[in-house]
């Protein structure tokens, strides 16, 4: 049966709409059978373990990023005619 949570969208919007979110109870599956839709869709452990790796994976690019502006920043305090351009670089790092 469809999810009840989601509507069988298997994600859903923050109320801000900026980002979409796994539906909890199903957990992206938009569909329950019945055990589930009483008790709610359960995590495989290789899911689990999926999802561990994919958060440790995260923090470290964090980590890494803040790294990078840190010596970007170093960088434009000794070169202040290149402060704007760091600046810009600075804030359009993304790792995807
Ligand atoms: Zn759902």
């Amino acid at each position: 049966m469809i999810c009840n949570k989601c509507n069988g969208q298997k994600y859903y919007e923050s109320s801000d709409g900026k980002f979409k979110q796994r539906c909890p109870k199903c957990l992206g599956n938009g569909e329950l059978d019945w055990v589930e839709s009483v008790l709610g869709a359960k995590e495989s452990d290789l899911e689990k373990e999926f999802e561990k790796r994919r958060k440790i994976q995260e923090e470290k690019w964090e980590q890494e990023i803040v790294k990078i502006q840190s010596k970007l920043k170093e960088y434009a305090e000794q070169h202040p005619e290149e402060k704007e351009n760091i600046e810009k670089l600075i804030k359009n790092i993304r790792i995807y």
